[in-house]
């Protein structure tokens, strides 16, 4: 298994392309209301990423499903899980929660972030579920420290996310990040045995909860690329993009205090 480890250099660069993430899903954020299409959220989410110089990552990314993905955005409202892809005829409506993952290549290097927004007002319990999902990834960043294991993110979430009643999902994890999208190790977000690598300076790894309201299970729909809950029920996703420095964890995708 090859395990990339970054230079203080190369992790520099990885935080411009995290941080031009970041600012896209801030913009996605602030523009998504009622009425507005995950198209016209794509459209703007790849002006945004151009006119920094960087490239929409997952724009013709091949290998989830049985074409190339569409957009530049994942978007994935209610019951979707992620990969949902945006469309025109797809307009937010008052009460959804709308999943926007996404990532940029900037200089060789990838940026991977996502986040949950909530349409308007929403029920107690998407609201309720946005915030356990956003704690459980704030909960795993703090085990991003040299000498935890990878092991460590999952048994943390898990933990958290089952004592507040919701279930964590298993057929995606998170990933180490750098010059591939998609690097070695995987991150699963679940309690697993055999993933005992231990954490050193210089690993970047995306960190991303799915967390669903009922069963952890999920299945794909009929586009070949979204994946639902399997009891169409809600679920909820946020990602950091992290490395884990001498002192403790470098949130590279986390906005400036204040921005
Ligand atoms: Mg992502
Ligand atoms: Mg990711």
């Amino acid at each position: 298994m090859a395990v990339y480890l970054k230079s203080e250099s190369e992790i520099e660069r990885m935080r411009e392309a995290d941080q031009i993430v970041a600012s896209v899903l801030a913009a996605v954020e602030k523009a998504a209301r009622p009425g507005v299409s995950t198209l016209e959220l794509d459209r703007l989410a790849e002006e945004l990423t151009r006119q920094a110089g960087a490239v929409p990552a997952f724009k013709g990314y091949q290998g989830g499903g049985p074409y190339p993905f569409p957009g530049s955005l994942c978007t994935s409202i209610n019951e979707e899980v992620v990969h949902g892809i945006p469309s025109a005829d797809r307009k937010l409506e008052a009460g959804d929660i709308l999943s926007v993952d996404f990532g940029v290549k900037l200089d060789g290097f990838y940026g991977d972030s996502a986040i949950t927004i909530p349409i308007g007002e929403v029920s107690e319990t998407a609201g309720r579920l946005i915030e356990v999902t956003r704690e459980a990834l704030e909960l795993a960043i703090a085990e991003a420290v040299p000498g935890n294991r990878v092991s460590d993110f999952g048994d943390v979430i898990e933990d958290y996310v089952e004592s507040e009643g919701f279930s964590v999902v298993r057929d995606f994890v998170g990933h180490g990040i750098g010059r591939a999208l998609h690097e070695e190790p995987q991150v699963p977000h679940y309690r697993a045995s055999g993933n005992n690598l231990r954490l050193r300076p210089g690993l970047v790894v995306a960190i991303e909860p799915m967390i669903n309201e009922g069963t952890w299970q999920v299945e794909t729909a009929e586009d070949g690329w979204t994946q639902v809950t399997r009891d169409r029920k809600l679920s909820a996703h946020f990602e950091h993009s992290v490395a884990i420095g001498h002192d403790g964890p470098v949130v590279l995708s986390r906005r400036p205090e204040g921005e």
